[in-house]
């Protein structure tokens, strides 16, 4: 396989360039331009190749263009896209009657991102939590954790403590009190008659694959229980075969109130996100007080549907958790060699770099010469989520050239 030279060619530039004149700087994208992707692979403008140990976050599970959801998009643009929920289309029961089994639920709520379903999830709660659980009119709490992401809007940066999402984009809205991720008792202390959920990721994404203790999960569910109060589990990112089960919250063989679903739902082709819950909290919501424009929209589910029969079978999930182990056991040997600390969930690494071998975008910045795409987050982690169709060998070049990267 080819090594890359850093040197930016002036086709390269010229389209970064046009992009940072007239696209709002929200991003800071590594220096290489996609123009095709084909399963683990994506090629840019030059024709360099490189692998994709990122899957936008996830949201690429199984990879670039899979056949089988390719072809359920195509079948479905040639008969009908969108019709917006004010009728009924033939699509949308099929998807969320799978969805739906899928979760061991009731009902779905269809959403686009990922960030609407951790809104459509908050006020699920909220409506449950004063037309089910008594709470005092306009008084309800959600307990998150520290470290969390669970999107951008204005609601849900203001409990976060990441001061890039957080700051400046106040006021904030109340109701949100967090508390240390991986500490149970501490949600315990936090709950009062007011609570109406505990929402987290089973494992904290965008803060460097987090996983919290084991028996962290079972602990949240007793309580949550005992305490008449919803758990969501936010698994936009864990979730959909990624940590080698169907969810993250089947490591700890426990079963959320409230899934939070997106990225890799959409099949890698387009925005769909969903609330799944029983029909005990999700009927909570009459005609009229939600929904979405595009939200359940056909092309979207026929594209959800696909993906969740592929999940159905459980082939991703084995596959997932197979190359993990193959992974962590690579990922292992690093460190003490450049790296300081890996913390693995399925095929899911975050990979702490030693500063003294430089900072999370440098090491990301020299892969990419290597033809390996990885993103840091916040400062010194590498995050890596190859797609789940990767194969050992290729796993297993990408770390030779984070080996040649590290020793610099
Ligand atoms: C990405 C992500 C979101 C937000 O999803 P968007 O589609 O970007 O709005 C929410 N929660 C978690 C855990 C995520 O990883």
């Amino acid at each position: 396989m080819a090594v890359h030279t850093p040197s930016l060619h002036t086709g390269t530039m010229r389209i970064i360039g046009a992009e940072e004149q007239h696209v709002a700087h929200n991003y800071h994208p590594l220096p290489v331009v996609i123009s095709r992707g084909e399963g683990a692979w994506v090629t840019d403008v030059e024709g360099k190749r490189y692998l994709d140990l990122l899957s936008a976050y996830s949201a690429l599970n199984f990879g670039h263009r899979h056949p089988a959801i390719v072809a359920a998009a195509r079948e479905q643009l040639d008969r009908l896209t969108l019709t917006s929920r004010a009728y009924h289309n033939d699509r949308l029961g099929t998807f969320a009657a799978a969805l739906a089994k899928l979760c061991g639920k009731d009902l779905v709520l269809p959403m686009n991102t990922g960030a609407e379903a951790v809104e459509t999830g908050i006020k699920v709660a909220r409506a449950w939590g004063y037309r089910v659980k008594g709470i005092t009119p306009d008084a309800a709490t959600i307990v998150v954790a520290n470290g969390n992401f669970h999107g951008r809007t204005t609601t849900i940066v203001g409990f976060s403590d990441d001061p890039q999402a957080h700051d400046d984009f106040g006021p904030y809205a109340p109701g949100f009190v967090s508390v240390a991720f991986g500490d149970a008792a501490a949600i315990e202390a936090a709950i009062t008659p007011e609570t109406a959920a505990v929402l987290i990721e089973p494992i904290q994404g965008e803060a460097g694959v987090v996983i919290p203790p084991e028996g962290y999960l079972r602990e949240v569910r007793e309580i949550c229980t005992r305490h008449n109060v919803l758990f969501i589990a936010d698994e936009i990112q864990s979730g959909l075969g990624r940590v080698g089960e169907t969810f993250a919250c089947d490591r700890e063989d426990v079963v959320p109130d409230v899934y939070l679903l997106g990225k890799a739902l959409g099949g890698g082709i387009l925005p769909l996100s969903a609330v799944v819950a029983n029909a005990d909290v999700l009927g909570v919501i009459r005609p009229g007080e939600h929904g979405s424009t595009f939200g359940g929209n056909p092309l979207a589910v026929a594209v959800g549907e696909r993906v969740v029969e592929m999940l159905s079978t459980g082939e991703f999930q084995r596959r997932a958790a197979a190359l993990g182990e193959h992974l962590e056991a690579r990922l292992d040997e690093l460190v003490g060699h450049g790296v300081t600390e890996v913390r693995v969930a399925g095929l899911w690494a975050g990979i702490d770099i030693d500063p003294s071998v430089g900072t999370g975008r440098e090491v990301a910045e020299r892969m990419l010469t290597r033809g390996v795409l990885v993103k840091d987050t916040h400062g010194q982690t590498i995050r890596i989520a190859p797609p789940l169709v990767v194969r050992a060998t290729e796993l297993d070049w990408a770390i030779e050239q984070l080996k040649y990267v590290l020793e610099g």
